[in-house]
């Protein structure tokens, strides 16, 4: 194994290379700042938790040019603007891109302690390949995903109870007939409301069939969804040759995603629409909001006050997001 030597001072730490983290160190990378990315996992992107299906947007708001090869599948009709990406390829590819561009990306890291905002930094320490090691961050951007253990150390709520988990279950697959390759569908069937099961093309002849449940029944999820599949017309036959596991927090987002010398970005602050389970765009937004706060800063402290023109930045995502509950709350979809 590759063996890293942290230093002792960066001037940001991002925890977690999903579509926010690697938005941030894209944004902060192109400026010069020096920047420490951590993951938690042995290679990022994977496992894949996720339907990967997104707006084209998408590209542009990460800073990064589509490839080829980080769409599995372009949807038409009336889903002109959606693409269902290659998220193993893509992250893995994006977290080379930002090393390249002189962005310490360090796999199997976490953070396991958060020190007070002084004199214009934090003591972070770090948990790296079964070693601790403490470091000086003018700022951190939180960017872990469902519940983040990480905002937690920062002493920022995030735990999450049943009631506010969308717990999630999906296969892969492959050699199937789909009724519609190049649409997506989601549908509301009455056991499992306010959630759903989707059935997202990731090819002419296969698909992520998955299915949302209150976080409470996730132990009949797999039961659920291999029934919907049974009685689904959107997909017939194939074989399964992936399962797909995961949660998102169907709470409202973090009222405050900011402390001294922290921002906490994408599903770790729970920017995910509530009724239909995106949060890939919001993950990107809000990790570039987060990198572009830095930058305005201009060398002045990360105070709570300077940061809280994050909380601005996002005010269109939180009116989104508070649509889509209310929408899931009042059982529209
Ligand atoms: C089954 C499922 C299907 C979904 N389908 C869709 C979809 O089709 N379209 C869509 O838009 N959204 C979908 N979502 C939601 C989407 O996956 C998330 O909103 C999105 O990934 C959020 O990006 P993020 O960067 O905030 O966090 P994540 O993508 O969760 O990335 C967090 C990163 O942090 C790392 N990490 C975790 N803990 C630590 C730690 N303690 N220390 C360091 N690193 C850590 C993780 O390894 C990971 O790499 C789905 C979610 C699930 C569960």
């Amino acid at each position: 194994m590759k063996q890293f030597t942290l230093p002792d001072e960066v001037e940001v730490l991002i925890v977690g290379a999903g579509p926010a983290g690697l938005t941030a160190a894209n944004v902060l990378s192109a400026k010069g700042k020096q920047i420490l990315l951590i993951d938690i996992r042995k290679q990022i992107g994977h496992p894949l938790r996720c339907g990967e299906l997104t707006f084209q947007d998408i590209f542009p708001i990460m800073g990064f040019q589509n490839r080829e090869k980080w769409v599995r599948w372009n949807l038409s009709d009336d889903s002109e603007d959606m693409v269902v990406l290659n998220r193993p390829v893509m992250e893995n590819d994006m977290a080379r891109e930002v090393a390249e561009k002189g962005v310490l990306v360090i796999q199997s890291t976490s953070v396991t302690a958060i020190g007070e905002f002084k004199d214009g930094k934090r003591e972070i320490t770090l948990q790296s390949n079964g070693k601790q090691q403490r470091l000086n961050a003018r700022l951190t951007i939180i960017a872990d995903g469902v519940s983040s253990a990480t905002a937690q150390l920062a002493r920022i709520e995030t735990r999450l109870t049943l009631d506010e988990i969308a717990s999630c279950m999906a296969y892969r697959i492959t050699g199937a007939q789909l009724k519609y390759p190049y649409r997506f569908s989601f549908q509301h069937f009455m056991e499992i409301r306010p959630f759903y099961f989707w059935v997202i093309p990731s090819g002419k002849d296969e698909a992520n069939v998955g299915i949302c449940v209150h976080g409470s029944r996730g132990h009949a999820a797999a039961a659920l969804l291999d029934q919907y599949i049974k009685k689904s017309s959107a997909i017939d036959g194939g074989t399964i040759t992936d399962t797909i596991v995961g949660s998102f927090p169907s709470a409202p987002p973090l009222e405050k995603p900011y402390r001294d010398g922290i921002m906490v970005a994408g599903t770790a602050a729970r920017l995910i629409s509530a009724d239909t389970g995106d949060g890939i765009i919001q993950a990107a937004l809000s990790g570039r909001a987060a990198a572009e706060v830095y930058l305005s800063l201009a060398g002045e402290a990360t105070t709570e006050v300077k940061l809280s023109i994050y909380r601005k930045k996002l005010n269109y995502i939180y009116q989104q997001l508070y649509e889509s509950l209310d929408r899931r709350m009042s059982g529209e979809r």
